[in-house]
């Protein structure tokens, strides 16, 4: 067993961390601040040949394997998991999404785009009532000559205000659930596509664009289908897996981010005489998330690795993302308590991770739902 990265592997890793640390990181606090993500920080992951790692180089991607994007991922959720989340969502759950279902002519008209950047896509499958049992939704799309006709509300939608182009699930009979289900790809200016910010102030990635998008007998040619009809629950599935790995190496990020804060704030602040780092209690608790942050890198790396043997990846995927989502909450929580005051204040970026994480542990699957993905595949269908 290797757990060696290739030369090239290292090289992309390496490439993403001085970008992180150097361009990301600085500005990470005032975008949390101002609510918005540096556009220019876009651009720059364009010109790094990151916004698009995975895609073939035909299409202006940089050809990446799955480890090596989940890298990308990781050092940019060492930095900043706003950005991190725009990433996971263009690249693995919108431009990987119509690499994999794309028919040649929409590959053509959308991947150069959206690899370079002057598209960006989002991914709209949350509604109102309709979260954890996606199968459930609401949006229909009726038939209309040569058009689909949808009407509809989603939420939550990642990227949703600044998106050129959208990934929308809908259905063409509510009471056939997953069955009834298309992928429509809808450029964002159609008639009949409206979008507003989500109310309310986010508690984490609030950098992050969350729209509410709305669909007002919006029409779409039937060229707007990604994927058959009735195969949008797995074009939907297949995103979900891509971008879960996405999401557990940035978690991997953000544990890493909290061990190497609270290692050197334990070397630097003195309490009863001595570094607090040699207080016992302490060093249990750094020794834990290292342990912690080690085990969901494995994990995380696994699944990327599986996948690049085109081997299946699920279940594993899903161990990656409930743990290393679990694993950074504990870092995040610990690494509050330990600054003290200054974990409580946004001076440092600790609190910035306590917030960020519990979004992690919500969207692309809640933990709960990882752990039915992970329980259904242990147990099997019953004989
Ligand atoms: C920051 C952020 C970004 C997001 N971005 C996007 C996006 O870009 N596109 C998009 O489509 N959506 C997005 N979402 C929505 C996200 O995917 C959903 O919120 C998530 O799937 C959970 O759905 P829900 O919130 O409706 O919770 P519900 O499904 O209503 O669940 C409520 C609670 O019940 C639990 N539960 C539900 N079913 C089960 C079960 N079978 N067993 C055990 N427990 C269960 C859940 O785990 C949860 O704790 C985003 C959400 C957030 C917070």
């Amino acid at each position: 067993m290797d757990f060696a990265l290739t030369s090239e592997q290292q090289r992309i890793r390496d490439r993403a961390r001085q970008f992180a640390r150097e361009e990301v990181a600085p500005l990470a606090r005032e975008a949390d601040a101002t609510g918005s993500l540096p556009r220019q920080l876009i651009a720059r992951l364009a010109e790094l040949g990151l916004l698009a790692g995975p895609l073939d180089t035909a299409y202006g991607g940089a050809a990446m394997d799955s480890l090596s994007f989940a890298l990308v991922c990781e050092e940019l959720g060492w930095a900043d998991s706003s950005l991190r989340g725009f990433l996971t969502v263009h690249a693995g759950l919108v431009t990987m999404c119509i690499r994999a279902w794309g028919t040649d002519e929409q590959r053509a008209r959308w991947l150069p785009r959206l690899a370079s950047g002057q598209s960006i896509g989002c991914y709209c499958l949350t509604e109102p009532e309709a979260g954890s049992d996606a199968a459930s939704i609401q949006t229909t799309a009726t038939a209309d000559g040569d058009d689909y006709v949808l009407n509809g509300e989603k939420i939550w939608i990642t990227n949703g205000t600044i998106a050129d182009l959208a990934i929308v699930f809908a259905t063409r009979d509510p009471a056939a659930r997953h069955k009834g289900i298309c992928a429509f790809l809808i450029p964002t200016e159609t008639p009949g596509f409206q979008r507003e910010r989500m109310p309310g102030e986010a508690l984490g990635h609030r950098a992050s664009d969350h729209a509410r998008i709305t669909f007002a007998d919006c029409h779409v040619p039937k060229s707007a289908l990604l994927g058959e009809p009735g195969e949008g629950f797995k074009v939907a599935m297949s995103a979900l897996d891509r971008g879960r790995l996405g999401v557990a190496a940035g978690a991997v990020g953000i544990g890493q981010a909290c061990l190497d804060a609270c290692v050197e704030f334990a070397r630097a602040r003195r309490q009863f005489g001595q570094r607090i780092g040699d207080f016992q209690m302490v060093q249990e608790r750094l020794a834990d998330m290292a342990a912690d942050v080690d085990a969901a890198r494995l994990l995380t790396y696994r699944a990327a690795w599986l996948k690049d043997q085109g081997r299946p990846a699920t279940r594993e995927t899903s161990l990656a993302k409930l743990f290393a989502t679990e694993a950074a909450a504990r870092a995040a929580s610990e690494a509050v308590l330990l600054f003290g005051n200054r974990g409580y204040s946004n001076e440092y970026p600790v609190e910035r991770f306590y917030r960020d994480i519990k979004g992690m542990q919500i969207y692309e699957g809640t933990s709960y739902i990882q752990r039915v993905i992970i329980a259904r595949d242990l147990l099997g269908k019953e004989e």
